[in-house]
């Protein structure tokens, strides 16, 4: 394989459709993989009203929109990724299924092609060793939401070679984003230093030091942060803040990492944040309201 240009994307929740989104704009084909074509349709849809949303708001000609759906397909099944010179997986961060899915997309793939996993905290160089190819596979971690935010990490896995990493860069650098390395330890460096914050801020409203109210409006007039560790907190996702913690605590071995019991319970009780409408805040309303 010379250079990328067919990108195949497991996964078309929030990032898989955001990576979906940029990778179509900037001129890749793309295919768009989830458990089933109705998913994998629905992700497509996600993107169309993104790219409608941008155009909508003169951010993007409507021609650029009309090119970039056409180069996107959604899969109907795993043999459809057969063509692709990269596949990024952005599945739920669950080790088992990401291995699952390795395990179904590797004997489908060329030999030659890149495999990356978007995991926000699970070890490249793990999961990298449960593939057919250590060495084509790499870590390219995006931030949410993809369209809007600049970075992307990379992380490279004890394995991967150097051809593979340039390749990925340029694939990355093509994306008009800005990219940083992180060596591949738990949570890398943005979510070695984000989530605990967040975990932190829950710890804050547990102990009834504050409201939910009182702490974002702390950390975004006292500490000049765009949005509030709640608010934040519920647009990643309660159950991937969670996963990241977890990680973090057995990947550290450090008490300091501990995940907060109301965390636990919000994700128990399913009030995942903003994609389930509940977390910190209610959504369902026309305004959102602190649930504590
Ligand atoms: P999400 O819940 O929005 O989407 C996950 C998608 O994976 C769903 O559409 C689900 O149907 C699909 N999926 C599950 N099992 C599958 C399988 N076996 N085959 C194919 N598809 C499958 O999650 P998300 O927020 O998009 O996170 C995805 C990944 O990106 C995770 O690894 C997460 O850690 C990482 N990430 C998330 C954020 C964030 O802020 N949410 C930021 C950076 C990275």
């Amino acid at each position: 394989m010379s250079e990328i240009s067919i990108v195949g994307i497991v996964g078309a929740g929030q990032m898989g459709t955001g990576i979906a989104q940029v990778a179509a704009l900037a001129g890749f084909d793309v295919v768009l993989y989830d458990v089933s074509l109705e998913q994998a349709r629905q992700g497509l849809a996600k993107v169309r009203a993104g790219l409608d949303r941008q155009v909508a708001a003169g951010k993007l000609a409507a021609e650029l929109r009309d090119a970039a759906l056409l180069r996107l397909k959604p899969a109907d099944g795993v043999n459809d990724l057969a063509p692709c010179d990269l596949v990024i997986e952005a599945a739920t961060e669950k080790e088992e299924i990401k291995r699952r899915i390795f395990a179904q997309v590797c004997p489908v793939l060329r030999p030659d092609a890149i495999l990356a996993s978007n995991t926000s905290s699970i070890s490249i160089t793990r999961l990298a060793a449960g593939t057919d190819r250590a060495e084509r596979f790499l870590g390219i971690h995006f931030m949410n939401p993809v369209p809007v935010m600049k970075l992307v990490e990379l992380v490279r896995g004890i394995a991967t070679d150097d051809g593979v990493f340039e390749a990925s860069k340029r694939f990355v650098e093509r994306l008009d984003k800005t990219i940083i390395v992180s060596e591949d330890f738990p949570g890398f460096i943005v979510n070695r230093i984000l989530i605990p914050m967040i975990n932190e801020a829950i710890y804050t409203l547990h102990e009834g030091i504050g409201s939910v109210e009182s702490i974002d409006a702390s950390m975004r007039l006292g500490a000049n942060h765009p949005m509030g560790p709640f608010q934040l907190a519920d647009f990643i996702g309660l159950d991937t803040c969670l996963s990241i913690m977890q990680v973090l605590h057995d990947g550290l071995a450090d008490s300091k990492y501990r995940p907060c019991p109301l965390l636990v319970k919000y994700v128990e009780a399913g009030w995942l944040g903003r994609k389930a409408k509940r977390g910190f805040y209610d959504y369902r309303g026309e305004v959102p309201v602190p649930t504590r």
